[in-house]
């Protein structure tokens, strides 16, 4: 998708602005070539996240690897899961949710995984310091979802 990031390309013209605010930001013009829906600015972060998101995925297929959580993007009160280790069974895993993100590391967040299904009263409870690699986005079996 060249040109995307480029406040100059033709596919960031206000020819492509549908006359309706962007829904991310809800401040700029929406439309460009890319998408009805999204300011420029917007949309290029949108396209990054998507891309790192392949990149991920790519990187999975090709080596295995595990895709980890980027710390960089995580925020408190976001929902994560608990891999105990690779290919685990799911009823080991643990769903929580993000409690503090300590500033010496970048290996490592603190979540809340235990709070008796007070998941709205988390900041009340005793957080674990959990590596990124045995961390997963959102929850895993939807009937344990509460909110
Ligand atoms: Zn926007």
């Amino acid at each position: 998708m060249p040109g995307y990031d480029d406040p100059n390309d033709e596919g960031n013209s206000e020819k492509y602005h549908t006359g309706k605010l962007c829904i991310e930001c809800g401040k700029r013009p929406a439309g460009t070539a890319w998408s009805p829906y999204f300011c420029f600015e917007c949309n290029v972060k949108r396209i990054k996240r998507i891309d790192e998101q392949l990149k991920q995925i790519k990187k999975k297929l090709l080596y295995g690897g595990e895709i980890m959580i980027d710390i960089s993007k995580i925020k408190v009160g976001d929902k994560v899961h608990y891999i105990p280790f690779d290919g685990c069974d799911d009823s080991r895993i643990e769903n929580g949710i993000v409690k503090e993100m300590p500033g010496y590391t970048q290996t490592a967040i603190r979540v809340v995984f235990k709070c008796a299904g007070e998941w709205d009263r988390f900041m009340d409870y005793t957080s674990e310091l959990t590596p990124k690699e045995n961390l997963g986005y959102g929850w895993k079996n939807a009937e344990y979802e509460i909110r």
